[in-house]
């Protein structure tokens, strides 16, 4: 999954907070799908979370798969057989998530895990597993160690994920007007990307969602084109890091992009790098849109589909974040979002700044499949 960057970077379900989405699992899930149904051969995808099931799904939708294709928890499938399945391990390089920490003697959640890898892994007569390679060979124990001693004695096929996905990119001049036939995954990197941000922001009709984590210390130009759209009667929000996360005169940027007409949200730690266009396409990509740009390896990969951004809205929870109150007592202070771990209190609670009162967001339920 290296190639793929920031696709591939596992991200912390809001509802959660554990780490249970990557983009790339529902990409890849995808067009493995469209392989197999290609062939007529039925298929099954199936994730540890509702979160990335919820993405593939979109994705497969967004593809015009058809009902031969399901998705669902490996427990939905219990007791069925199917010719070709697609189990999303959803681990990353970086640090293990639930099915690398699966257990036999281990807690009962630890257990769990091992209990879904084994229902995913004997759906079908071929099985695909996602995991980023550095995961498998990086894990001693449970499951994944089990697929990295099979993978080097030859009796699980490794195969990239670029077999599958091909990230098209463009020369410049090219990427600024958005072909007919657009690939559905298109790598933009610098100044390619700004110039097709550009030119999608200046089509923008409706909503435009943007994850700047970092301010630049002089104006953008990118805040004069979101600023040109919100003029246009766009509704555009940003969300970005409270204040106090970076540097003092933040307070003072974050008044520069209130005063060209955004929404502007802090939300604590967030870490997101993306903009989504009218529902209906993404960048994702490491690229913090309203900071100063580096030029180097920094890039978005432009994904298309109506549904997959529209789950991507959902799974961040897109208008709840949106929707920052203003203290009870202060009116003039935005209260920012904060994740608190600790004491009876864990979750989500939007923070006054000044007074530092808090109240619970009131986050969507995630319909929530029965965990096997
Ligand atoms: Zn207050």
């Amino acid at each position: 999954m290296a190639p793929f960057g920031e696709l591939a970077r596992i991200r912390v379900g809001v509802q959660s907070a554990r780490r249970e989405w990557w983009p790339v699992g529902a990409l890849l899930a995808r067009a493995i799908a469209e392989h197999h149904q290609a062939l007529g051969q039925p298929l099954a995808v199936m994730a540890p979370y509702a979160a990335q099931l919820r993405l593939a799904e979109a994705a497969m939708l967004d593809a015009g798969l058809d009902e031969r294709a399901e998705t669902g928890l490996p427990s939905r499938f219990q007791g069925r057989r199917f010719p070709v399945a697609v189990l999303d391990l959803v681990e990353g390089g970086r640090e293990p998530g639930w099915l690398a920490a699966a257990r036999v003697d281990g807690t009962r959640h630890e257990l769990r895990g091992l209990r879904l890898f084994n229902l995913g892994t004997s759906r079908a007569e071929r099985t695909y597993l996602l995991a980023d390679r550095a995961a498998v060979d990086g894990t001693e124990h449970g499951p994944l160690a089990e697929v990295g001693r099979l993978c080097r004695d030859g009796r699980i096929a490794v195969v990239g994920a670029g077999r599958f996905l091909s990230l098209r990119q463009l020369p410049a001049a090219e990427a600024v007007e958005p072909a007919p036939d657009l690939p559905s995954l298109l790598a933009l990197e610098g100044t390619e990307f700004l110039a097709r941000l550009e030119g999608e922001l200046a089509a923008a009709e409706g909503e435009v969602w943007v994850w700047s984590p970092q301010l630049a210390t002089r104006p953008s130009p990118v805040l004069g084109w979101l600023g040109a759209a919100a003029e246009r009667g766009c509704r555009v929000t940003v969300f970005v890091k409270p204040p106090h996360e970076h540097r003092p005169n933040d307070e003072r940027r974050l008044g520069a992009l209130r005063a060209a007409g955004l929404t502007v949200v802090a939300i604590y730690g967030v870490a997101e790098r993306m903009v989504v266009l009218d529902r209906r396409r993404a960048f994702i990509g490491n690229v913090s849109v309203l900071a100063t740009p580096h030029e180097r390896d920094e890039g978005m990969v432009l994904v298309d589909g109506e549904r997959f951004a529209r789950a991507l809205l959902a799974v961040e929870q897109a208008e709840v974040f949106g929707a920052a109150p203003a203290c009870a007592r202060h009116p003039a202070a935005r209260c920012y979002a904060q994740y608190y771990r600790r004491g009876r209190q864990k979750g989500w609670f939007w923070t006054c700044p000044w007074c530092g009162e808090r109240r619970r967001l009131p986050l969507v339920p995630e319909a929530a499949p029965a965990l096997g």
